[in-house]
């Protein structure tokens, strides 16, 4: 992976840059050690590091606007970071750069039942932002595998998704309002508490953006009642393509169901041996949920199901109690672990129409054969959002290189098909480079005179999501 060289004359101020930064922060909200900024050197996207120059680490709106102002007249690049979860290396350092971190920015600000709306401090774990409401029935709905441990932060800058996103959207369906730093300090309100603000949509263009335009440090966000209930049904199949044709039956059928998971058989076994939910040894997995109330479930399922049995399914089985239905999701949940113990893996997350997921399923699958890396395929079907897991060895010579090549051609393949580069996790580094493939240099510069306006400099979350050749002469110029 190719990163811009440092630059040589930020490194030799260290000591000044981080002295002006903890003349605005508390001491401790300051991490220039070495060994402790090793925390800080990359995110889920393990196969590249690189120790930034900082850390540092405010409380506050004010503290992120005092220290983009250091940053902002030292000429030091800034990486924005939630819970560095982010599986596209998006907040990676440079060597050069200070990672703001808004981890312990993750107070609840206001809650507001009557108009459904809550406002976090973006720190926040997406997880905790459901457990503030549940005591009044109520959810935040983008849910995110990770939703454990990612922040608000990341999700917005991500425009990150989840299993129950074919119903309710992924975050950008479910943002109101923002207030974002920018990269001189100065503090702006996008949004609100209220529908479509007037004016250009400058909360679409912010959500997604990958922390290239700003620093998100406060979010006010949709929340909804939990519905009265949801009940998954588990299917297999003896056959990839059959269980992509059963996805797209059931989307065709105009039924909407909160979330249709697909897994293959590697991720099958995998996740089977892990944690044992008693997953049927086939070939393709679909968990199927559908939510209201029973009447409403019954009926729901019967069509999915009756869509089902025209596709011959070797396993077809209904939840019927709380405790099954924790069982048919426990192997998908926990199917990225189960397959990180089989090897390294690299998880990609390209979308597809769907109507084209049998067809590059057999793609995938034939190119396993011509890259001699084994996948296991776990993804959000319903949406076609696919995310092929790839396994090498991280201590075998060539592989993480092979490993990226297969990457590229699935993901060139997905472009190919009509779809795109990434559904949720975003570009960062990790697809950088292929974003010609989905874009032409006319495309590629409105893209980046957008960052032009937002940061002239170019010192926010330098060398992602443009390809470096692209953004040369802009970062020449900035210098
Ligand atoms: C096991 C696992 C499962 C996952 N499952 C899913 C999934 O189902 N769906 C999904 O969408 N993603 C998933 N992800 C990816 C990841 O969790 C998401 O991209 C998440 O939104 C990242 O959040 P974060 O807080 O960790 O962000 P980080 O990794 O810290 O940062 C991500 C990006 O956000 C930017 N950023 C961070 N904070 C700010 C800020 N305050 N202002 C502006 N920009 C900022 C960063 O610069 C970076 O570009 C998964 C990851 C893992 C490891």
């Amino acid at each position: 992976m190719d990163m811009p060289e440092p630059n040589s004359a930020i490194l030799s101020r260290k000591a000044e840059i981080v002295a002006r930064l903890r003349r605005v922060l508390p001491p401790s909200a300051v991490i220039d050690d070495p060994v402790e900024t090793r925390a800080y050197e990359c995110d889920a996207l393990t196969a590249y590091r690189c120790p930034p120059l900082a850390a540092v680490l405010p409380s506050t709106t004010e503290e992120v606007s005092a220290v983009l102002r250091v940053c902002h007249e030292e000429r030091v690049p800034v990486v924005p970071r939630g819970a560095g979860t982010s599986l596209a290396g998006g907040s990676m350092p440079t060597a050069d750069a200070v990672i703001l971190g808004v981890a312990r920015m993750n107070d609840v600000l206001e809650t507001d039942y009557d108009n459904r709306i809550i406002r976090v401090q973006t720190g926040r774990t997406n997880l905790s932002v459901s457990g503030a409401v549940e005591e009044n029935d109520f959810f935040y709905a983008p849910d995110p595998s990770s939703q454990l441990a990612c922040a608000i932060a990341g999700n917005i800058a991500m425009n990150s998704g989840g299993a129950h996103c074919l119903k309710y959207g992924v975050t950008t369906n479910n943002l109101m309002g923002v207030t974002m730093v920018m990269m001189d300090g100065e503090v702006v309100e996008i949004g609100g508490a209220h529908l479509d603000a007037g004016g250009l949509d400058l909360l679409g263009l912010i959500c997604g953006s990958e922390g290239q335009l700003g620093v998100v440090t406060e979010a006010t966000l949709r929340i909804l009642r939990k519905p009265e209930g949801a009940r998954p049904v588990l299917m297999g199949f003896d056959d990839n393509e059959v269980a992509g044709q059963c996805v797209s039956d059931i989307i065709k059928s105009g039924i909407l169901p909160v979330a249709i998971e697909f897994m293959d058989r590697p991720c099958i076994r995998a996740t089977e041996a892990f944690a044992g939910a008693g997953y049927p040894d086939c070939e393709a997995l679909l968990i199927v949920e559908v939510e209201g109330s029973d009447a409403e479930i019954d009926a729901q399922l019967q069509r999915i199901t009756a869509i089902a049995r025209t596709h011959n399914p070797v396993e077809l089985r209904e939840s019927g109690s709380a405790e099954e239905s924790a069982k048919i999701w426990l192997g998908r949940k926990s199917a990225f672990g189960a397959m990180g113990q089989i090897n390294d893996y690299m998880c990609l997350d390209g979308t597809i129409p769907v109507s084209q997921l049998p067809y590059v399923l057999r793609r995938i699958s034939e190119m396993t054969k011509e890259f001699g890396l084994d996948v296991g395929n776990v993804f959000h079907a319903g949406d076609g959002n696919m995310h092929p897991l790839i396994l090498f060895d991280a201590n075998k010579p060539g592989d993480l290189e092979k490993c990226e090549a297969f990457g590229a051609e699935i993901l060139k393949l997905c472009v190919e098909v009509g779809g795109c580069l990434t559904g949720e996790h975003g570009v960062g580094i990790e697809k950088r480079d292929l974003m010609t493939t989905q874009y032409d240099p006319g495309d590629l510069d409105i893209q980046m005179a957008v960052k032009d306006v937002f940061d002239p400099q170019w010192l926010l979350n330098p060398a992602k999501v443009f390809p470096l050749a692209s953004s040369e002469a802009r970062r020449i110029a900035a210098e």
